[in-house]
């Protein structure tokens, strides 16, 4: 499964429940189960290194290859990884909990279960549950 990460900065994944992708349940990932990111460079300034063929900086990252940014005021080689709003998450999840908050979000939450996807025949079906 893919967590994404909302223009608020929570994270959740989208669970579909039948045959559309509209009629899905959305699960919110509490701080702890917020996966890392793909790369470990996300988020983080980098020292790029001149290309000693063209003297050019090379601006992409040695990990995974996405391009940086400029850093505004920088020092000159200086470049920021971008984060990527996009991680994966895998199910199932050992110690955590689905809690139903008072508005009805559905949070995963640590806890003593262990919360599987279950799937019939016809795709994903009945979200996660903790058993
Ligand atoms: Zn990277």
């Amino acid at each position: 499964m893919e967590a994404r990460r909302n223009e608020r900065g929570f994270w959740f994944v989208n669970i579909p429940r039948g045959p559309h992708d509209r009629d899905s349940v959305r699960l919110w990932l509490s701080r702890p189960f917020v996966p890392a990111p793909r790369c470990p460079l996300e988020g983080q300034q980098i020292q790029a290194q001149r290309s000693a063929l063209s003297g050019r900086w090379i601006n992409d990252c040695p990990k995974c290859g996405r391009s940086l940014r400029a850093v505004e005021g920088a020092p000159e080689g200086v470049y920021l990884h971008p984060e990527c709003p996009v991680r994966d998450f895998p199910f199932p999840v050992r110690g955590a909990d689905i809690r139903r908050t008072e508005k009805g979000s559905l949070v995963l939450v640590p806890g003593k279960g262990t919360v599987h996807l279950v799937m019939i025949a016809s795709g994903f079906r009945g979200a996660a549950h903790s058993v």
